[in-house]
């Protein structure tokens, strides 16, 4: 029995929220705040017509830390989940720290100036949180999250050693839209445009970003095209799991996709540093993000499923070579049938509350700055099962060929 507090009245944070009132066993109080009350508002009436659980809500804006502060020392949760974006993670991990609340986020903290995504900024918190018996669990969403925890577990269960990790995500869905995010715009494309990195011997190895392309043909969407990608938690994983030789990040576009990011990056529309238009500085990329759609009016249209999972070669438990791969299928009407959202915020927002039920029930705990692979995987597979997103593992013919 827990109060939490999420931050963040996004596709995800709504997911987060609804799950959340499901469970009343483990969250006996949910707050909402976001920097727009409305849609907080708007969550909170759709929880309560769905589960008949009352959520309450504030306005905040999680870069003023000593309002987050207040409003953490008013509540008084036991967790803070930081649904918010990247650039909030920091701010609301000192008013954590000030308040003495405990943490978790899904996506690890970026500065607004430099698409840089590296959990350092996290990391330097590892003392503070210690002195202060705090944790913070950072990346409890699909990717990093799920992700992450799917490879601990195939660790513990099937492997001695891991020699490569790919990850394979795949979004099978179709909006309707000519061009539109799944997730927040800014964060999405900042994340697309950046250079490709693996880890690969002990070494970065980078690659120019959406220049290696594979076909895979992924069960329940078919062949898609995906690319090499950098993503956070391949950061976590070559740190926490050092035998992995090779890891690699993979996602699929389609080609009209690629086009109209070809044409705004060419143009100079995905930029994210400031240029003056009409005597005031505006960010091209904030200014895209304002005229696409939201990510969150694309559930009510998006057909299809998602597929994202791992594939890890390595030794087996009986000493010999194997392949398996470990994966969850969602479906976007599904999803939306459920929460209001689709698969991508739902594949998201539902781990997002399985991290915050495992650190509320004490199934994972200590003091310190956490990266989701550091616990035990299995009461957090245990519930992904029970709770949406039920996963599977296929042992493959071999290595993947490419
Ligand atoms: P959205 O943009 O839909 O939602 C973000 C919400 O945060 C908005 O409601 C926004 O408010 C609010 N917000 C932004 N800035 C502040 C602030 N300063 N103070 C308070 N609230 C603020 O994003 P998503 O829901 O798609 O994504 C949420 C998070 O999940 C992101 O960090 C994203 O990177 C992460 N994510 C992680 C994934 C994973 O698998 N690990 C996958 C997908 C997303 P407003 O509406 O007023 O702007």
């Amino acid at each position: 029995m827990s109060k939490i507090l999420v931050i963040g009245a996004g596709g995800v944070g709504s997911v987060a929220v609804h799950k959340m009132a499901m469970n009343p066993d483990i969250f006996s109080q949910i707050s909402l705040a976001s920097r727009t009350k409305s849609k907080c508002d708007a969550i909170a009436a759709s929880v309560k017509d769905r589960t008949g659980v009352d959520i309450d809500t504030y306005g905040l804006d999680a870069d003023d830390v000593p309002a987050t502060t207040a409003l953490l020392n008013q509540i008084k949760p036991s967790l803070v989940v930081n649904l918010a974006l990247p650039y909030q993670d920091l701010n609301i991990m000192d008013a954590c720290l000030a308040a003495c609340v405990h943490y978790m986020d899904t996506a690890n903290y970026e500065p607004l100036d430099v698409a840089k995504f590296e959990y350092h900024w996290q990391w330097a918190y590892q003392d503070r949180y210690k002195h202060a018996g705090l944790s913070a669990l950072l990346g409890s969403g699909f990717d990093p999250g799920v992700t992450s925890v799917f490879t601990t577990y195939l660790k513990k269960h099937h492997f001695d050693r891991i020699d490569t990790l790919d990850i394979l995500d795949c979004n099978g869905g179709d909006h309707g839209q000519a061009f539109a995010t799944n997730f927040n715009p800014e964060i999405n494309i900042r994340e697309v445009t950046a250079v490709a990195r693996h880890w690969e011997n002990g070494a970065w190895v980078e690659t120019p970003a959406m220049s290696v392309k594979q076909s895979f043909d992924f069960e329940a969407v078919g062949p898609k095209n995906m690319y090499l990608m950098y993503h956070e938690e391949i950061e976590s994983l070559k740190t926490h799991l050092p035998e992995i030789k090779r890891i690699r990040f993979w996602m699929t576009f389609g080609d009209a996709y690629i086009t109209h990011l070809n044409v705004l990056q060419a143009v100079g529309m995905t930029r994210i540093d400031p240029v003056m238009y009409e005597g005031k500085e505006i960010v091209p990329l904030q200014f895209l993000k304002a005229v696409l759609p939201e990510p969150a009016s694309l559930g009510p249209t998006t057909k299809g499923k998602t597929n994202i999972g791992c594939i890890a070669t390595g030794v087996g438990k009986d000493g010999k070579e194997k392949t398996l791969y470990i994966y969850n299928i969602c479906d976007h009407e599904d999803a939306y049938a459920e929460t209001g959202n689709q698969a991508v915020s739902y594949t998201t927002g539902v781990p997002a509350m399985i991290g915050a039920a495992m650190l509320v029930t004490g199934k994972w705990s200590g003091s310190g700055v956490w990266n989701i692979e550091q616990f035990d995987p299995d009461p957090f597979m245990d519930m992904l099962n029970l709770h949406g997103l039920p996963w599977q593992v296929k042992e493959l013919d071999g290595p993947l060929q490419f």
